[in-house]
C-alpha cells in the first residue's frame, strides 16, 4: 500500500541528500572532532560548514549556532540559560499553547518557586497581545513565545514583540521548531535573543537541533562537561546529524518558495475541497498568519481517532493534534485554549505537508475523507440527533 504522509509537523522524511551526505560520517570520516590529530581535524572543519549553513538560514552569525540533540533540549537550554543567569528574576512569560517541551518545563518551573504567567489565545489561536504586556515586570527573567503553533499553524508577531522586551531588558527566547524551513526568518531583524530549531522538522535525521543565542546574551551551558559547542553544550558531536543538519538547512532555503507557493495551494486545496463536500467541518487557525504547510479542521459530532484509523487503512498518515500528545481522547491544550467546541475538538485532524507531496496524493485525500465521515457520522449518536437546519456546510 502506498503511504500518503501528511505528518510533516510531527516528523520528516529525511532528504535523499541530506542522507547521502551524512553516510561517509559513519565509517569513513569517524574521527572525533576534538582530537588533534588530521583524521579527526577534518571532522571539526564539516562541524563548521554545517553551522554556517544553520546560521545562514536563519540570518544569523555562526558563532551564535549551538548544536544540540533536538527541539526539546534547545528549549530547555534556552530558559534554563535565562533564569539561571538572571538569579534574581522568578517570573516567565509563555503562551498558553506552546509544545509539551516549554509547557511542561514551564509547570516544572512554577513548582518549584518560578511565577508562570500563560498569554491566552483568541478562537483564531491568535495571541492576546495586551496580556503579555500587561504581565511584564521587572521579575521577569524570560518571555519565551513560539514563532508557529505546531498544530494550528498560526504564526505570531515575534517581530513587534522583540523590540518591547528589548527595551525592558528582558530575555526573549522562541521555540521556532515549526516555523525555520517554512517562511523566512531573519533573527538579526526579528531582534529576539535565542531561537530554538529541530532537524526532523526540516528533513535532517532525528536527534539533532540547534539553538541560536544572539552574541551578547548572557549564557550558561545545560548540559554541563567537555569543551565542546565553545563550552556551551558539552557531548562529543552528533557529527553525521550535524551535517545532514546543515544540508538540510541549505535545501530549506532553497526551497521556502516552494514552500509557499506549491505547497500552499495543496494545503489551500484540501481546505477549500474538504470544507465545501463535508458539512460542519471548522478551520481552525488564523487563516490570514499561518504556516503554509499547515490545516487543522475540526470535524462536528466524530472521533478524530477514529477518523485517523480509517484514514489509516488507506495509507493516509495525519494526525489529531500534537504528535506528542496524540494516545490520549483528550482534545488537545492548543484546541482548549483557542475554545473549539468540546463537539468539534474532539473530531480535530491535523494536515501538514512538505515539498515531497504531490497533487495526486491531495486528490487521493480529498476523494477519500468525505464518505469516511459520513460512515462515521451515521454510527454517531450525537450527529443523528442533530436537527437536520443544523447540519449545513459552513464555508
Ligand atoms: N517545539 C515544537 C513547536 C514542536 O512542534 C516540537 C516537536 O513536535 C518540539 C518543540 C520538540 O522538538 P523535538 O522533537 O526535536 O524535541
Amino acid at each position: 500500500m502506498k503511504v500518503v504522509y501528511v505528518d510533516n509537523n510531527a516528523t520528516t522524511k529525511v532528504a535523499p541528500e541530506v542522507l547521502k551526505g551524512m553516510l561517509p560520517f559513519f565509517d569513513e570520516f569517524y574521527g572525533n572532532p576534538s582530537s588533534i590529530h588530521t583524521f579527526g581535524g577534518q571532522v571539526e572543519h564539516k562541524i563548521k560548514e554545517a553551522r554556517g549553513k544553520v546560521a545562514a538560514l536563519i540570518g544569523a552569525e555562526p558563532q551564535e549556532i549551538i548544536f544540540t540533540s533536538c527541539g526539546t533540549e534547545s528549549d530547555s537550554t534556552a530558559i534554563r540559560a535565562a533564569i539561571l543567569s538572571n538569579p534574581d528574576k522568578k517570573h516567565i512569560i509563555t503562551s498558553k499553547v506552546e509544545h509539551p517541551a516549554i509547557k511542561n518545563l514551564c509547570e516544572y518551573l512554577f513548582k518549584n518557586g518560578y511565577r508562570v504567567d500563560y498569554v491566552p489565545v483568541d478562537r483564531k489561536g491568535r495571541l492576546d497581545m495586551d496580556y503579555l504586556y500587561d504581565k511584564l515586570s521587572d521579575d521577569t527573567a524570560i518571555v519565551s513565545i513560539m514563532w508557529a503553533n505546531n498544530e494550528s499553524g498560526v504564526i505570531f508577531p515575534i517581530e513587534e514583540i522583540a523590540p518591547v522586551l528589548k527595551d525592558r531588558g528582558i530575555v526573549f527566547h522562541t521555540d521556532a521548531v515549526q516555523a525555520v524551513g517554512k517562511i523566512p526568518i531573519e533573527v538579526k531583524r526579528a531582534g529576539i535573543d535565542m531561537l530554538s530549531l529541530s532537524g526532523h522538522k526540516i528533513h535532517a535525521p532525528k536527534g539533532v537541533g540547534a539553538l541560536y543565542v544572539r552574541k551578547g546574551t548572557k549564557f550558561l551551558p545545560f548540559l554541563i562537561g567537555g569543551h565542546q559547542e565553545a563550552g556551551r553544550r558539552g557531548g562529543t558531536e552528533n557529527t553525521a546529524a550535524i551535517v545532514g543538519l546543515g544540508i538540510a538547512s541549505e535545501l530549506a532555503a532553497r526551497h521556502i518558495n516552494e514552500e509557499n507557493t506549491r505547497i500552499r495551494h495543496l494545503r489551500d486545496k484540501i481546505e477549500k475541497e474538504l470544507v465545501t463536500q463535508i458539512p460542519n467541518v471548522l478551520i481552525n487557525g488564523d487563516t490570514a498568519h499561518r504556516l503554509p504547510n499547515t490545516c487543522s479542521l475540526s470535524f462536528e459530532y466524530v472521533e478524530g481517532e477514529a477518523i485517523l484509523l480509517m484514514m489509516d487503512e488507506l495509507g493516509i498518515c495525519a494526525s489529531s493534534g500534537s504528535a506528542c500528545t496524540s494516545g490520549s481522547l483528550e482534545p488537545s491544550h492548543v484546541l482548549r485554549a483557542m475554545g473549539v467546541p468540546f463537539t468539534a475538538a474532539h473530531g480535530s485532524i491535523r494536515f501538514s505537508l512538505s515539498i515531497y507531496n504531490t497533487e495526486t496524493e491531495i486528490d487521493f485525500i480529498i476523494e477519500k475523507l468525505p464518505p469516511i465521515i459520513a460512515r462515521l457520522r451515521q454510527l454517531s449518536p450525537f450527529w443523528n440527533k442533530l436537527p437536520e437546519n443544523q447540519k449545513k456546510v459552513y464555508a
